[in-house]
This record gives C-alpha cells, sequence and structure tokens, in this order.
C-alpha cells in the first residue's frame, strides 16, 4: 500500500488515494475525448473510500446516467470518473497523478470511438466496447 497523490494543472485541486492501481487503461470513448479534448485518456482505477481532496474541490459533470465525471473549475483538468456500475471505485486521470509514470496501463479499451489517425503501436489487448 502507498499514497498515489495528484493535482490538477492549476494546482487549485490536490488529491491523494491508495496505491497500487486496482487497474489501468486507455480509453478512447467520445465521452472522455470531448470531456478531455484530447483522442485518448488513461485512467487508473482505486479504492473510491482511499480517495480524497487534500486541496479544493471538485466541479461534476453527469456526462452519461449513472456517470460523474469531476474536473478542476479553473483550469478544466478533468481528474476523476465515477460509475455506478462500479460503486465501489474511482477512476482518476493518470496525467494529473504526480507520477503518471507509476500506474502499468493495460489494455485499450472502446476502441470503437477511436479516430481514424490514431494507431495503436503496443501489444497490448484491444476491446473495442468495454472489457466485459
Ligand atoms: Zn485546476
Ligand atoms: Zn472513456
Amino acid at each position: 500500500m502507498s499514497i498515489v497523490s495528484g493535482r490538477c494543472f492549476c494546482n487549485s485541486i490536490q488529491f491523494e488515494v491508495e496505491g497500487p492501481e486496482k487497474f489501468a487503461c486507455f480509453c478512447y470513448c467520445e465521452s472522455c475525448q470531448r470531456a478531455a479534448g484530447a483522442p485518448v485518456v488513461a485512467w487508473s482505477t482505486y479504492e473510491k473510500t482511499s480517495f480524497r481532496l487534500t486541496l479544493g474541490e471538485l466541479q461534476w459533470h453527469h456526462s452519461s446516467p449513472g456517470v460523474t465525471r469531476g474536473h478542476c473549475s479553473n483550469c478544466g483538468s478533468p481528474i476523476t470518473y465515477e460509475n455506478a456500475k462500479r460503486p465501489g471505485e474511482i477512476d482518476i486521470t493518470v496525467n494529473t497523478l504526480d507520477d503518471p509514470n507509476g500506474p502499468t496501463l493495460c489494455a485499450h479499451i472502446w476502441t470503437e470511438d477511436k479516430k481514424a489517425w490514431m494507431t495503436i503501436c503496443d501489444d497490448l489487448p484491444v476491446y473495442e466496447k468495454n472489457i466485459a
């Protein structure tokens, strides 16, 4: 068990969660693309009860039924993702961690939404939708 810390771009929000992550993947879904303004988002998953803000408050966006995304209201950094289908878990954008090299990314998901000019060049498993 180790403490994983992170922050938004403008430092208004800082957080801690207990590592290591339970899972980490690249998500290409349309919602993540729109939320981040980016072709793919790397997420790492932790026990929700271990997540705590050490500075600031998240602003919430309900992007799909049962889905709550948390971001910084000042700089816009997307930080958290929670899904009612996985009530005990919280996903955190890997690149807001103080050590983004920490998590081990192990899959590509929702590649049915991947843009044609985005090429996957590693050997990780690829899922057109979510992992069943
Ligand atoms: Zn911020
Ligand atoms: Zn996504």
